[in-house]
């Protein structure tokens, strides 16, 4: 199995994200490179895995820049000017995860070539270590939050409203809560104590770990409630009736808004934002580091994926869930997000998975192939498992990365359309699991 995943490299602390691991990738990114910024998100392993990257770095003559605790998008924001940024989180991953992500200068988190490379060199342990007088040293960077908070202002309004951010006990509280303040916002915080333990909630922000945060937002009739994960490069959010603003409809609220020409989402997006926006649509792999590659390629206006991963170009490749929680106070100030809500449509979804034996994998995937390319459909994406679309749904089967099951997710403009397009995607499914 490759070390690198499309979020860069997690594994549970010290049995598989070791200090030992955590510096042969210091070595590996330092091998080449002059200057580098690192930070780290709350987990309890951040002091750690930091003294160990950047004595990797170090050791290959690196100037290393220690920016400390931060989330994603300040890290990513330090490493405009560096040759790459090293953040050590691991997002939205149970406490005892811990994980490495590496940034380019432009925002964008490293390609898959890139991450290639550096899983080449560290298992190869061909670092280029330097004699005593050439290693690098550690410069502390305080002030980042600030610059950060700094960009995202230049590029929003002022907003008007009352808001309670959920900081999942990580890096936030140094970001979201200063930018939303400085917009005119009134600010409550909860969760805002960086805390590796996560003793408020689940680091991931889905809606059954937000119930505290729904309870403030009704309690203190606030306009609007944001959560992050971990490391605050996503973000979701809380209406003003309470009501939990999942990925697809902050997805379609940012593209009408953001998408002037076109957007980018990726193949397990709703139907609901190719109804709701003007924009060409434009769809791709599963994962940030995809959709950001797309956004650039294709010169898109915005993009973005259900999880809560939001992609603003003309700020910055690295998905900003501060950025978008600045962009949606400032859209929340014009009109009620409960009535923002209202407008985008929503359709009937229908998951299922299905199981197989690990050892038929291979033979299971070939013969999904030929079932999928078999089923007659308007169109059939390819890069990410098998997208059918047909005229009023459209349908996802993908294989699990992680474990031996086929996933299958259906959406149609009636429920009884999306019972018959997944009914048809079974069947095939099952024929391949026999
Ligand atoms: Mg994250």
């Amino acid at each position: 199995m490759s070390l690198f995943g499309s979020s860069g490299v997690r594994g549970v602390v010290n049995s598989e994200m070791t200090p030992e691991l955590a510096c042969r990738i210091g070595m590996a990114v330092g091998s080449g490179a002059r200057n580098i910024v690192v930070g780290t998100d709350s987990r309890t392993s951040g002091p750690m895995m930091d003294a160990a990257v950047s004595s990797g770095l170090m050791a290959c003559g690196c100037q290393v820049y220690s920016c400390g605790l931060v989330t994603t998008p300040t890290l990513a924001e330090a490493a405009r000017c560096m040759d790459a940024g090293v953040m050590l989180t691991a997002s939205h991953n149970p406490p005892e995860y811990a994980g490495i992500k590496l940034w380019n200068p432009d925002g964008m988190g490293f390609g898959v070539s890139q991450s290639d490379k550096i899983e080449k060199l560290v298992s190869s342990r061909r670092f280029k270590l330097k004699p005593w007088d050439g290693v690098g040293t550690r410069h502390v960077l305080s002030d980042m939050p600030e610059t950060h908070a700094q960009r995202i202002l230049r590029g929003v309004g002022k907003a008007k409203l009352k808001v309670v951010v959920d900081c999942a006990n990580g890096p936030a509280f140094n970001v979201t809560p200063i930018v939303l303040q400085r917009m005119g916002c009134k600010v409550v915080t909860i969760n805002s104590n960086p805390d590796g333990h996560f003793p408020g909630r689940m680091p991931e922000p889905v809606e059954e770990n937000l119930a505290d945060l729904r309870n403030a937002v009704i309690s203190m009739r606030a306009d609007m409630g944001i959560a992050h994960d971990g490391d605050a490069d996503r973000m979701v959010a809380i209406d003003d009736k309470g009501v939990f603003l999942g990925g697809d409809q902050l997805l379609a609220l940012f593209a009408r808004r953001y998408g002037k020409k076109k957007v980018v989402v990726t193949v397990d997006a709703s139907m609901a934002i190719d109804d709701y926006i003007d924009a060409k649509v434009v769809r791709t792999r599963v994962g940030d580091v995809f959709v950001s590659e797309e956004v650039k390629r294709v010169k898109a206006d915005f993009g973005g994926e259900p999880s809560g991963t939001w992609i603003f170009p003309d700020q910055t490749y690295c998905p900003d869930g501060i950025l978008a929680a600045a962009r949606l106070a400032e859209m929340a100030s014009r009109k009620k997000l409960s009535e923002l809500r209202k407008g985008v449509p929503v359709y009937p979804t229908l998951r299922k998975s299905v199981s197989f034996k690990s050892e038929d994998k291979p033979m299971v995937l070939r013969k999904l192939k030929a079932e999928m390319t078999s089923i007659d459909s308007e169109e059939l994406l390819t890069m990410d498992g098998f997208r059918h679309q047909f005229e009023d749904g459209w349908a996802l089967v993908r294989a699990s990365g992680t474990e031996p099951k086929i996933r299958l997710l259906a959406e149609a403009r009636s429920a009884v359309r999306a019972d018959e397009i997944m009914r048809l995607m079974s069947v095939a499914v099952r024929r391949c699991v026999k």
